[in-house]
This record gives structure tokens, C-alpha cells and sequence, in this order.
């Protein structure tokens, strides 16, 4: 766990409530300012500040975000009629957490730039 760092935070369970989901690499719980009807985070347990500094030994746990977005799309009931995925990369992308996470967004029709 990195001091300072909020999703390390939230992945300790030391602030917010429970999870939506759980394991021993991965973390899912709901953004506190939802753009979306559905907004969920979802993050590598381990704090990897953004991409850049993501490796080969990163490779099956960022393949595994992937589907575990998949399986709460499907849970969420949104899978079928669409959602997004977004990785905001560094300020410029309008990162603002740097610890790497997944938006799964949907519940609304979703136009090109949001
Ligand atoms: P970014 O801009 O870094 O891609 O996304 C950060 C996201 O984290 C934002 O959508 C913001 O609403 C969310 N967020 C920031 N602080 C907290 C928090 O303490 N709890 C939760 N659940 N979400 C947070
Ligand atoms: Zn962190």
C-alpha cells in the first residue's frame, strides 16, 4: 500500500464501504461522482501509478481488469445494450488518481468524447 494514495485506500478497505468486488489482485467499487447511471472503478490492487509504469509481469492482471469489466457490465445488466471502458493516462488525459484504473461506464447512450 502506498501512503497518501486514496485507492490504496479503498483496496485496504480503510475508507468507503464494501466493495462491489473483491480478490486477492483486483479491486471494483462505485466512483463517487458517477458521469453515468452505472460508473465503476476498477483497480489493481497493487498501486501501479498509471500505464507507464505498468510491465510484462502486469500483463495477465490488466488482461484480467478486461474481463472482470465484462462480467460487471453483465452483472450490472448493461451488457447487452453497451457500455464503455476508459483509461485516463496522465494529466493531459485528465488522469487525476494515479493508481491505474478502469472506468466501466454505462446506462446512458454515450457520445463520441462522452
Ligand atoms: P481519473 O480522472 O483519475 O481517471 O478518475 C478518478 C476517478 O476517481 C474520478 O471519476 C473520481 O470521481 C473518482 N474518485 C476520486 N476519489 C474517490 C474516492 O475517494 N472514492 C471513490 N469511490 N471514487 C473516487
Ligand atoms: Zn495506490
Amino acid at each position: 500500500m502506498t501512503e497518501d494514495c486514496i485507492f490504496c485506500k479503498i483496496v485496504a478497505g480503510k475508507v468507503g464501504g464494501p466493495p462491489l468486488y473483491q480478490d486477492d489482485e483486483m479491486t471494483a467499487f462505485k466512483d463517487i461522482n458517477p458521469q453515468s447511471p452505472t460508473h465503476i472503478l476498477i483497480v489493481t490492487n497493487q498501486h501501479l501509478a498509471s500505464l507507464n509504469e505498468a510491465t510484462e509481469a502486469d500483463q495477465a492482471v490488466l488482461g484480467r481488469l478486461l474481463l472482470l469489466a465484462a462480467k460487471l457490465a453483465k452483472d450490472e445488466g448493461i451488457a447487452e445494450q453497451g457500455y464503455r471502458l476508459v483509461i485516463n493516462n496522465g494529466r493531459e488525459a485528465g488522469q487525476e488518481v494515479f493508481h491505474l484504473h478502469l472506468h466501466l461506464m454505462g446506462g446512458r447512450k454515450m457520445r463520441l468524447m462522452g
